[in-house]
């Protein structure tokens, strides 16, 4: 049976699921989205990925034409529709097709798309020994420039430091923000562990408020460990005594190297591995 995507109100084959080349989320990365993680038939944190996603939003001065709620029973129904249990979903509100030029004004009709998938997971043997990352030479976007809080379709600045990341050998890279503090991955926060407690970039930072880094920040505390929110540099990640990175396509995955130097014990660490066992626990029960 074929994929079928749903495209603001209809559901359509795969193959036929196209938008306009005039849509200016298309023509200029002009547009929201959120990548989301249905659970056994159950969508993980859904009120919180389509806040953020209206939040989005509203900072790029989109209006989004349906309600949250509406929006909310729109990914539910796609995942549902799917026959999908254990999905990737990926919601994307475009600005709409217009002219060729930038003015979002003379746009008409933004595009809502909901694609459920199965999901694509980093390969278990990562899980087991850990990734090894780079900095990127690519800053992350200056918060006064496209603030990394809006999830915005525009993924250059990320996908310029992933391009290093990979030309490297590694699958993530690790950013730093127009100060030089470590701020996040490339399509991850960032932790440590340093003598017992969690640490990790705050807001500040210039990073997403990624919805798994909150998830982990709630175990950790609910687990009695001490959370930092602080800014962060290179040398934290260096002499931790663990590092892992969160996100919604990986969860938590262990980090085991950084520029060449080997962090902790250079293998995934007891609280990572702890708090990797809950989120996946929570992930599964949380109602
Ligand atoms: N930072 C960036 C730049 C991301 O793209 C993502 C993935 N959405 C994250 C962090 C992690 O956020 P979340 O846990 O909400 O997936």
């Amino acid at each position: 049976m074929s994929l079928k995507i749903y495209i603001s109100g209809k559901l359509y084959d795969k193959a036929d699921a196209k938008i306009s080349v005039y849509d200016h989320g298309l023509l200029y990365g002009d547009g929201v989205f959120e990548g989301i993680r249905a659970y056994s038939g159950r969508v993980f944190r859904l009120t919180k990925h389509v806040e953020r996603l209206y939040e989005s939003a509203r900072s790029i001065h989109l209006e989004i034409p349906i309600s949250q709620e509406a929006m909310a029973k729109a990914i539910v129904d796609t995942v549902a529709v799917n026959g999908l249990s254990d999905a990737y979903v990926r919601a994307v509100v475009t600005r709409g097709s217009g002219s060729l030029g930038l003015d979002p004004r003379k746009t008409t009709d933004p595009q809502i798309i909901i694609i459920a998938d199965a999901i694509s997971l980093y390969p278990a043997e990562l899980y087991e020994h850990g990734l090894k990352i780079i900095t990127a030479g690519t800053q992350r976007n200056h918060p006064s420039a496209l603030n990394p809080r809006i999830k915005s379709l525009n993924y250059l600045n990320n996908i310029m430091a992933k391009i290093e990341g990979t030309n490297a050998g590694c699958l993530e890279a690790l950013m730093l923000n127009h100060k030089g503090e470590v701020a996040e991955c490339t399509g991850d926060n960032i932790f440590i562990v340093r003598r017992g407690e969690l640490l990790t970039p705050g807001i500040d930072a210039g990073i997403l408020e990624g919805i798994t880094r909150d998830a982990v920040i709630e175990l950790a505390r609910a687990a009695g460990i001490t959370v930092v929110e602080r800014s962060m540099d290179r040398h934290d990640i260096y002499t931790a005594d663990e590092c892992f990175l969160t996100g919604t396509a990986a969860e938590v995955i262990p980090v085991v190297e950084c520029d060449g130097r080997s962090i902790g014990l250079g293998k995934p660490g007891p609280v990572t591995l702890d708090l990797l066992r809950r989120f996946h626990t929570l992930v599964r029960e949380e109602k």
